[in-house]
This record gives C-alpha cells, structure tokens and sequence, in this order.
C-alpha cells in the first residue's frame, strides 16, 4: 500500500514522479484537476492517462486516505452520514449535508469533517469525549473526508461542497499542524473560500492565536456550553487549562485580526446549562464579543444521564437570549446518530464496528 498522500503530496511530487515515467509535466495538471472529480474514485477510472503511469502513480501514491465503511441516509436523503476507514483501519465520521436552494438562499451543501480519532478533551456530553484521544488525523486524511464525501454527495445528485465545518470528532486546534495544511490545501487545491470553512474549538488558546496568524480569514467557532468558570470546568474540562475570561480575549482577537464575525456554540443540556442566569451570561459575552449564538439541543449519547431540556424550559432560555443573534441549529442527520462521535459510538455499542475497524455485517454495502 502506498503511504505518500496524492492530495497532499504537493505538485513538485507529481511532478517527479511524471519526470521519472518519461511523462510530460503538463500532465501534473491533469493530474491535480482529477483529485477533485467527484466522479473519480481511484487511478485506475483517469482514463485520460496512459495505463502505465496511471499504474506507476497507483504504486506510488494513496489516491485517498479514507475508504467508505459504512454510508447513512437521514433527513430524506438530503443528510449522508459516512463513517470512514483510515489506513491503520482506525475510523472517523463525516458527513455531508444538502440544504436545497430557497426563495432567500442558495443551495448550499456543508461537509463536516473529523480532525482526530477520539479527543483528549473529554466533555462528558460528548461520545467522542468519551472515547479519550486515538490519534491526530493527517491532513490529507481531513481533506480526503472532504474527497470522499463530495463523491458520495455526487452519486446521489448533489454537491459540490460549497461549505466546511471542522465539527466532526476531535480538536482541530489541539492538531494545528493538520489543521493548517488541510485548509490551505482547503482554500487553494479545491477553491473553497475560507469565509465558507469554520473551525470549531473548545477553547484552545494558543490554536487560536495559530489560526490566526495563518492568515486564513476562517470563521471561528468557540463551543462555550457556559458562562462561567465554574460550570464551564465541567462541561468543558479544558477550560481549566484556558479558562473563559482568556478564551474570550483571544477570539475577539482572532475576529478582528481576521475580519470575520466569531460564532459562540451552546448545546443546550436539561437541568445543567439551561437556567436563566446562563442565558443572560451567554447573552452578555455575546454582545461584548459581538458574537453569533448556535443554540444545540443536545443529542443523548450512551454513557451519559443527560439529554435536551424540555421545551418549555428551551423556549425560556432562547426568550432570555432576546436581542442577541441566535440560531437553533436543527440536530442534522438526528435518524442517523447526528452529533459528533455517535455513528461510530453507536455501532461499537452494538458490536457492529470490530476494533479493528472493520464491520460485521455492514448496514449498506460498503462503498469504495
Ligand atoms: N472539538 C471541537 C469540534 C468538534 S465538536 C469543539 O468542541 O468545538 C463539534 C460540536 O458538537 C461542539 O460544539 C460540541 O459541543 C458539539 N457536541 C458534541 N456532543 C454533542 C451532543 N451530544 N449534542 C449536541 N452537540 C454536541
Ligand atoms: Fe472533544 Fe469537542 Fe467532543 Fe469536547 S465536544 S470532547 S472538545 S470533540
């Protein structure tokens, strides 16, 4: 099995390996246009290449770093739910959502990426946190997701991608090096506008200062779930590391020095973050942050007594949000295990998921 990453390798190893096939150089654009054909699922379909070097590059180079497992439908089919196989067989979740054009907007399809298998955080709402960390992904293994999901969407008449959320399983900004990479390969190799590509964080300060001295006017999400240190160190337990008064500073910083209008993530747990006094905190940092609010009802997981308030205490917690700017994010993917880490949680639960990442049986044939 090769090991060098095609989306990755970078076009002076294209380059090298054409020299040494006695092929033409302009051959390399050929071959840099075809890593994002959604139609184009490995080597051997780039029929505008000469078999031998589409052989030669197949023996040289991993054309994609993930492999489909398993693939879920929800939402009518306008949400697929990937759950991908990495080479040490190790697996992370992608999924890919389609929103259909509307009187006031414009089709949009958003493709939400993992960044590391498991995560050191461990916020105890979350199954990915309850996981503990596996490994980083690589970049090309978050790029790839971004690969595989757009073909997915694309046999099923939809996509391109025209949005990125890093809000799959793990820490983007306890993985900088990854993350940086995968957005540059992102915004320059695919095209995407980084205004259209979010990072989500649970409060790593110096990733955010990374970030932003990339350069890359991505938007920032902070995953806040409280308003004050006490209840944040335990929602949210690297806030004890980096607590909110300096998270708060150093995304204010981040949204001027980029120009981008920072976002405030809330998953709204029953009987834990969801008072008055919470509210009026959130409705406060956001104002002086000027920051959007994402209200998440919160999804159950195994291993976890918590769940989503009752309406009517959510409708009380979004009226004490008055004036801010809020949105309720709809739990997308909800009949395929929607939040981060549940696919994956789930189908371990039920031992259909083998530790060594392979699947018995599978739900739907695996796809390529
Ligand atoms: N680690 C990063 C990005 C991945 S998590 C972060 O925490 O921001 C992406 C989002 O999913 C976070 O806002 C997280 O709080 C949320 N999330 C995790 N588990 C959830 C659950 N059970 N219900 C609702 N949202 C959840
Ligand atoms: Fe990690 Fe984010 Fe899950 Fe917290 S919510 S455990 S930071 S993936």
């Amino acid at each position: 099995m090769p090991t060098r990453a095609l989306s990755t390798a970078g076009e002076d190893a294209v380059l090298d390996a054409l020299a040494r096939q006695g092929e033409p150089a302009w051959r390399a654009r050929q071959i840099q246009a075809a890593i994002w054909q959604p139609f184009v699922g490995d080597f051997d379909e780039l029929l505008q290449l000469p078999a031998t070097l589409r052989r030669a590059l197949a023996a040289e180079f991993a054309f994609s770093t993930v492999s489909i497992a398993t693939e879920l439908l929800a939402d009518g089919g306008e949400t697929i739910k990937l759950l991908c196989r990495l080479g040490d067989g190790q697996t992370i979740e992608t999924v890919a959502m389609e929103t259909p054009a509307r009187a006031d907007s414009r089709r949009r399809s958003t493709v939400c990426v993992s960044s590391q298998v498991g995560c050191a955080v461990g916020c105890p709402f979350c199954a990915t946190g309850h996981m503990g960390l596996r490994r980083n992904c690589t970049a090309a293994e978050i790029v790839d997701q971004v690969r595989a999901a757009c073909r997915a969407l694309h046999s099923r008449g939809m996509g391109p991608a025209t949005h990125i959320v890093y809000m799959g399983m793990g820490e983007p900004l306890a993985n900088v090096p990854a993350t940086l990479e995968s957005l540059r390969s992102l915004t320059e190799d695919a095209g995407i506008s980084a205004r259209r590509i979010t990072v989500s964080t649970s409060g790593v300060v110096p990733g955010i200062e990374q970030l932003a001295a990339s350069g890359m006017p991505v938007t920032l999400a902070v995953s806040l779930h409280a308003a004050t240190d006490e209840l944040r160190n335990r929602l949210v337990p690297i806030n004890r590391t980096y607590p909110l008064g300096k998270v708060l500073d150093t995304a204010c910083r981040y949204a001027e020095q980029s120009g981008r209008r920072i976002s405030f993530e809330w998953c709204l747990i029953g009987g834990v973050n969801d008072s008055i006094e919470q509210a009026e905190g959130l409705r406060d940092l956001a104002r002086r942050a000027q920051a959007h609010i994402n209200v998440i009802p919160m999804n159950r997981i195994d291993g976890s007594p918590w769940g989503p308030p009752e309406p009517e205490v959510a409708r009380r917690f979004l009226g004490a949000l008055r004036g801010a700017r809020v949105t309720v994010r709809d739990t997308r993917g909800g009949d395929a295990d929607a939040a981060c880490g549940q696919l994956r949680a789930d189908l371990e639960a039920r031992r259909i998921l083998r530790p060594d990442g392979t699947l018995s049986p599978p739900r739907v044939p695996a796809r390529a």
